[in-house]
């Protein structure tokens, strides 16, 4: 199987077992319209599973659902804005009513803003950094674990960085978003994991997608989402009695 690209096309790899681990099952991915939420939907619908794609804008939402059929997998669009917890309330509701459950949540939607020293960051501009990396992760697991606690199963995983691990000057807000992500994370895993729910974080490097401009860097080098894709699979895919609770993913070579 060749996309368009003329490069290997998702799924292109794995076997027929692998492609059906995930039948029956239903995953929400934040983000879904581009870059790393994107991968990750196609990966997870790839495996079998209906993908819930959610972002603000429609069009790419349509255009990664597309994707998605042309390879027979099944995708649905939710407009929704992880900012806005009535927003997330209504898109847990759906799926409740559509799906009568959700398996997987992937906490992936995220803005950048590396605009300079925090000193210089505009009130506003912290706000939104905050409230979507942090605060949005805060609505969708409020919103979804309920659903999942019901059930007596589920995955979480959150789309963290490694600069949730390190400094990241001018970048300040963006990298207390995500250690504060990993806090969460970590805390979290302990409240749901009685529930038989499992929170795992993923923390990869620089990734090559529109976030941010990479400059100076060889994207050829870089992180591509669908290694980040890669990780999301392994960790939902795992025997029920364990869980990876954090990955560092890192480049091979540096970019
Ligand atoms: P992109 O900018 O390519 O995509 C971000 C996605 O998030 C878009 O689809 C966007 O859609 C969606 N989004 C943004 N705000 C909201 C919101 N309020 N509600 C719902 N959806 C929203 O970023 P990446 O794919 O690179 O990043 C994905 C995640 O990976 C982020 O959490 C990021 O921090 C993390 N990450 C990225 C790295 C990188 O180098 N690229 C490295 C490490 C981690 P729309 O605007 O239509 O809502």
């Amino acid at each position: 199987m060749v996309s368009q690209s003329g490069t290997p096309a998702l799924g292109a790899f794995m076997t027929d077992q692998q492609r059906a681990s995930l039948t029956g099952q239903v995953a929400v991915i934040t983000g879904a319209g581009r870059g790393i939420g994107a991968a990750i939907a196609r990966k997870l619908a790839d495996m079998g599973a209906a993908a819930v794609l959610c972002g603000r804008s429609r069009a790419p939402l349509e255009s990664t659902a597309a994707a998605i059929a042309r390879s027979g997998g099944r995708a649905e669009v939710a407009e929704c804005d992880v900012m806005d917890l009535p927003s997330v309330e209504n898109l847990a509701a759906h799926v409740e009513r559509s799906f009568g459950r959700l398996d997987i949540l992937v906490n992936n939607a995220g803005i950048g803003g590396f605009g300079g020293p925090l000193h210089q960051m505009p009130a506003d501009a912290w706000d939104k950094v905050l409230n979507t990396n942090l605060r949005g992760v805060y609505y969708c697991i409020r919103s979804f674990a309920p659903l999942m606690i019901r059930a007596g199963s589920g995955h979480i995983v959150n789309i963290s960085s490694l600069a949730g691990k390190n400094p990241l000057p001018n970048g300040a807000a963006y990298a207390a978003s995500k250690w504060g992500l990993n806090g969460l994370s970590y805390s979290v895993a302990e409240e749901l994991r009685t529930h038989n729910i499992r929170v795992s974080v993923v923390c990869p490097g620089s990734v090559d997608t529109e976030l941010t401009p990479h400059t100076g860097k060889d994207p050829r080098k870089m992180l591509q989402a669908d290694d980040v894709a890669h990780v999301v699979a392994m960790l939902v895919t795992q025997a029920p009695q364990s869980f990876a609770s954090e990955v560092l993913l890192r480049p091979t070579l540096k970019p």
